[in-house]
């Protein structure tokens, strides 16, 4: 256990360099008492979700991915291959990228985190199983990382947000609160502008995706940058903005978690 103080890990969570927490209710009472929160406690007790959108090895089973799932509102394919850049950099890797970056910056912080898939070399799951592995562990808030495949004159991110259907009807008011979350963080921390051909101010509502459609936890789906675009593939290819969309989330998920507002 470490008495350090990091003051300011809610306005800069990327900073964190520690190592999983292991916090004493000690610790954890002069965290909440405390502005002078430690970095290494900050989500302390805090389970998140992370779902890196599609598998690398998606491109090799079709007849995996043609598996009709029920995705709360319709039957539809159990996953897709995702998208990719002109030069082929596909977009799971860059999901599982910036999900491992995540995860490392959360676990500084004292989190348990739940990923959906623990590689870039396999197939799925399908986004039901997805949707499951999240509502079963009870995560505080979760988010599905994507990057979008629109039209190659087209830029920026958007974050997707679910609509009521009955199993998510408990969770939309936290989502959307999340949403602005992350909105407000991916403006500040990464470059990537809003989208200007998708949604409306990087915000949308989806009723057609398992994993918004199914989620019993406050989640969102980023489309992190249109792969398709020359200037956001130089952005979504490149490990330091990767690292930057982390540290954004992160710090939208810190927001989100202990009403510090991130943007
Ligand atoms: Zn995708």
């Amino acid at each position: 256990m470490s008495t350090r103080s990091a003051g300011n890990a809610a306005a800069d969570p990327g900073s964190a360099t520690a190592s999983p927490a292991t916090a004493s209710p000690a610790t954890a009472n002069r965290a909440t008492a405390s502005p002078a929160t430690s970095a290494r406690t900050l989500l302390a007790r805090k389970t998140i979700g992370i779902d890196p959108g599609h598998d690398g090895g998606n491109f090799h089973d079709p007849a995996f991915l043609n598996k009709q799932i029920w995705n709360g509102r319709e039957y539809e394919n159990c996953d897709t291959t995702g998208t990719q850049t002109a030069a082929g950099y596909t977009e799971a890797r860059f999901n599982f990228n910036v999900a491992s970056y995540l995860r490392g910056d959360l676990v500084a912080l004292g989190a348990h985190v739940v990923m959906t898939r623990h590689g870039n070399s396999g197939v799925g799951p399908c986004v039901t199983t997805r949707a499951e592995i999240i509502d079963r562990a009870h995560a505080n808030v979760a988010i599905d990382i994507h990057a979008d495949g629109g039209p190659p004159s087209g830029r920026g991110f958007t974050v997707l947000e679910p609509v009521a259907d009955g199993p998510n009807d408990k969770v939309i008011g936290a989502s959307g609160r999340f949403g602005a979350d992350v909105r407000a963080a991916v403006l500040k921390y990464t470059g990537m502008p809003e989208s200007d051909y998708y949604g409306r101010e990087g915000l949308i509502t989806r009723n057609d995706l398992a994993g918004l459609n199914l989620t019993t936890v406050p989640k969102v789906l980023i489309e992190c940058g249109n792969m398709p675009n020359r200037i956001d593939a130089r952005l979504l290819t490149s490990p330091a903005f990767q690292q930057r969309m982390a540290r954004a989330l992160t710090a939208a998920i810190v927001a989100f978690l202990t009403a510090r507002h991130a943007g």
